[in-house]
């Protein structure tokens, strides 16, 4: 496993793969940029009839919102290619006939796919400063709305020790849903310090909840099954590319595809050979079935 896409490797996964789902960030652009010969490469699949989707686990655009952002950079894509954290939360929630009002910690575009499913919330936004508050005192605003059955948590740049505060009570309550959209720990940016990814902010709710939520994007299978289920596929004529092995590859091996690394974004191949010794049964779902150090090396060797 974990094999240096070649001529003769390209050529198999040409004709066994009918369908390409890619993560975004690391792969086809990092933040606003394309990536070298990632779009000749996706643009070269689609013209030789592979279907191609989009899988992400940002929240913070709908679906609409990264169909036009692909369009924008050149790639092909219609919201029905795309899956994205905001989305496959608001469908996790209409599937489960949920009737009960969300508090959402996240940005506009969660509420956007909540409200396209007609799924109650409280609205999003930063909460009012709390300067004149001592911190361990309540807040205003902090009666606990009894009609909250669910708390979502997805990315929010306006996260407040308040904020926190709510969707740690509302995750706490007895028989309410705590949801995160996913738990990436840092977003890769090419800035000298670090940034806080999704998954540091339901840290902060997790722990003073006391309480796991359950997370939809990747590495769990809720954005591949949603896929599957509208589009019919075959785990077995899919190709997962990614640059993440604890989301990304984990996803494709926990849904039985293959998957290709690339690595343009988080995870190196020292990464991979530290997961491979480590022995740790979930640590043999990051290691990929081929890597390449870009996606464009997959498709020079198909000649895209
Ligand atoms: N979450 C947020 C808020 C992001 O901005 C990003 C990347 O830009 C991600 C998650 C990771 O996205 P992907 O799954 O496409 O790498
Ligand atoms: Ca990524």
């Amino acid at each position: 496993m974990c094999e240096e896409v070649n001529a003769k490797i390209a050529t198999d996964i040409s004709s066994s793969v009918d369908n390409f789902l890619f993560d975004c960030d690391g792969v086809l652009w990092n933040a606003n940029e394309v990536i070298p010969g990632s779009l000749e490469t996706v643009k070269g699949l689609k013209a030789l009839g592979k279907r191609i989707f989009y899988v992400t686990n940002n929240s913070t655009k709908t679906r609409a919102e990264y169909a036009q952002k692909c369009v924008k950079l050149g790639f092909p894509a219609t919201e029905d290619d795309i899956v994205c954290t905001s989305y496959i939360s608001a469908l996790y929630l209409h599937n489960m006939n949920f009737k009960g009002k969300i508090y959402v910690v996240g940005n506009p575009s969660i509420g956007a796919e909540l409200d396209r499913f007609g799924l109650r919330h409280t609205g999003i936004g930063p909460d009012p400063p709390d300067e004149d508050q001592p911190a361990f005192q309540p807040v205003p605003g902090l009666d606990l709305d009894p009609e909250i059955k669910c708390v979502l948590v997805g990315f929010d740049k306006y996260i407040s020790y308040p904020k926190i505060m709510k969707a740690a009570s509302y995750a706490r309550q007895e028989g309410n849903i705590f949801l995160a959209t996913n738990e990436d720990s840092h977003l890769p940016m090419d800035v000298p310090y670090v940034v806080p990814g999704t998954g540091s902010i339901v840290t902060s709710v997790k722990v003073a909840a006391r309480k796991e939520p359950v997370v939809m994007g990747k590495p769990q299978t809720n954005m591949f099954k949603c896929l599957q289920e509208a589009h019919n596929l075959d785990p077995s004529r899919c190709m997962m590319v990614g640059d993440r092995c604890n989301t990304d590859i984990s996803m494709a091996t926990n849904c039985g595809m293959r998957s290709l690394l690339v690595l343009t974004g988080v995870s190196t191949l020292a990464d991979v050979g530290a997961y491979k010794a480590s022995g740790d049964p979930t640590h043999a779902t990051y290691v990929p079935t081929y890597y390449a150090s870009r996606l464009g090396q997959l498709g020079k060797l198909l000649g895209l």
